[in-house]
């Protein structure tokens, strides 16, 4: 089969001798096999520590631990692997115990903005649920480091009840965003459970799983994986990929199943220095993944989380990288570059300046080529007068319902009918369900 190679089957020899080498594709002797410490991971690769080298790498994996799957670990290239981008985003450097006074062990705040267990509620229509503390692999640059090394469990049913309680009687939620750990270390019976409780509430739309299976442990994505949630729709799927060389035939093969299963496919890739900070790296990375019909969707710059420090790069690396793709390739192949703000302010994008100046009837334009030019706007504009009463308005909106019948955030400082002229964020829902829900109490 194309997608094994002799590195591979070596590797699960040593790994395990009783092992029949078609036990390499299967996940659970994947997860089961996981390498977890330096002497392993130096006896199977070949690779040696000097003994300083090691007692500073044992400290950090007693901080952060390590789980590399086989899989994962046999992309390394052993005989490159200091600058291997693979090798980075699985094996620790004692970089990892500097920590910086602007780090921070939850900046996304996502335990406070927590109304029930397990349920991060930030933006006002979709909530964060994190149904797994499993991982497959312990990714380096992970967002939720302060977690890993917590015990892997799989919420019980009760727990995840009471999540799903919360987005029962909070009807303005219509996304929820399945996250962990990883959902798909989840059985698929447990998983068929969940996605069943919450297709019954009438108010939810949409279901979105985020998950780095298909980077680190493809054979998860089973046929049986996939029947399963075919039976369930609409489910959206964003995985991680952040470097070219993860997309390896059996990834391809695993996007593929769930692609031709219907499964719409995004990517939330993280910019991280020394693995791909690099804008030819990077467009390799997305016309990767649009042929393999996976939209990229984020480019997040690395979080101030703890023991990350090593990884992050300026802003302005990332905005070089827009830069470089849009207008120099397919539209869908640019994903949105997005900062995460600290405090819990939910993602902030941020992109190269296009507009260079305006006046009031013409606005000054530069394009990718550098070319500057103008678009002249319309003499004869009538604004509409917007009080937000759709059923009067002369554009139809029809619908059933109003959706919003008043403008918040900036939205509500260019509304005509609103007097607001500054805004005091003070009143943020978000603030508001912070202190009717304090972090991780049910009602
Ligand atoms: C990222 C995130 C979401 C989803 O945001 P989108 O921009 O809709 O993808 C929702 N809740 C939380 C807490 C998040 O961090």
């Amino acid at each position: 089969m194309r997608y094994f190679n002799n590195k591979q089957k070596d590797l699960a020899g040593k790994i395990d001798h009783d092992s029949v080498w078609r036990n390499w594709k299967d996940w659970r002797w994947q997860k089961k096999h996981a390498i977890s410490n330096i002497r392993d991971f130096e006896r199977l690769t070949d690779i040696r520590f000097a003994d300083k080298e090691k007692i500073a790498l044992n400290q950090t994996v007693q901080k952060f631990p390590i789980s590399i799957t086989p899989y994962y670990l046999s992309l390394i290239d052993f005989k490159d692997y200091q600058n291997d981008p693979i090798f980075l985003q699985c094996f620790p450097t004692p970089s990892e115990l500097i920590m910086q006074t602007c780090e921070m062990k939850d900046p996304l705040a996502e335990e406070k903005d927590s109304p029930a267990p397990q349920i991060t509620h930030r933006y006002p229509d979709r909530v964060l649920f994190h149904v797994s503390n499993v991982c497959a692999m312990y990714c380096r640059h992970c967002t939720r480091k302060r977690k890993v090394g917590d015990e892997d469990y799989i919420p019980e049913k009760m727990t995840l009840k009471q999540g799903i309680d919360y987005i029962k009687k909070t009807p303005q939620v219509r996304d929820v965003l399945l996250s962990g750990g990883d959902p798909f270390m989840l059985g698929d019976a447990y998983l068929d459970w969940i996605l069943t409780e919450l297709e019954k509430i009438p108010h939810l739309e949409i279901i979105r799983i985020g998950t780095r299976i298909p980077v680190v442990l493809p054979f998860r994505v089973t046929d049986s994986l996939i029947e399963m949630l075919k039976s369930h729709r609409p489910v959206w799927v964003n995985t991680q990929f952040n470097h070219p060389r993860e997309m390896t035939e059996s990834a391809k093969l695993a996007l593929s199943k769930m692609a031709d299963a219907g499964i719409p496919l995004g990517n939330q890739a993280v910019l991280l220095a020394g693995v791909n900070d690099c804008p030819r790296i990077m467009k390799r990375l997305m016309h990767k993944l649009v042929q393999n019909r996976v939209r990229p969707y984020y480019l997040y710059q690395c979080d101030l989380s703890e023991g990350l420090s090593h990884f992050r790069t300026p802003v302005g690396k990332g905005i070089e990288i827009i830069e470089s793709l849009i207008g120099h390739t397919s539209g869908f192949a640019v994903p949105t570059y997005v900062i995460d703000a600290p405090g819990g302010g939910g993602k902030i994008p941020v992109m190269p300046n296009y507009l260079i100046s305006w006046s009031t009837n013409k606005v000054v334009l530069r394009n990718f080529e550098g070319v500057i030019t103008t678009y002249k706007e319309p003499d004869a504009y009538q604004p509409i007068f917007c009080d937000r009463n759709c059923e009067e308005c002369t554009l139809q909106l029809k619908l059933d319902e109003a959706e919003e019948t008043v403008a918040t955030g900036i939205a509500r400082l260019l509304s005509d009918a609103d007097e607001a002229v500054t805004l005091v964020p003070k009143d943020l829902d978000r603030f508001e369900r912070r202190n009717r829900h304090p972090a991780g109490e049910a009602e």
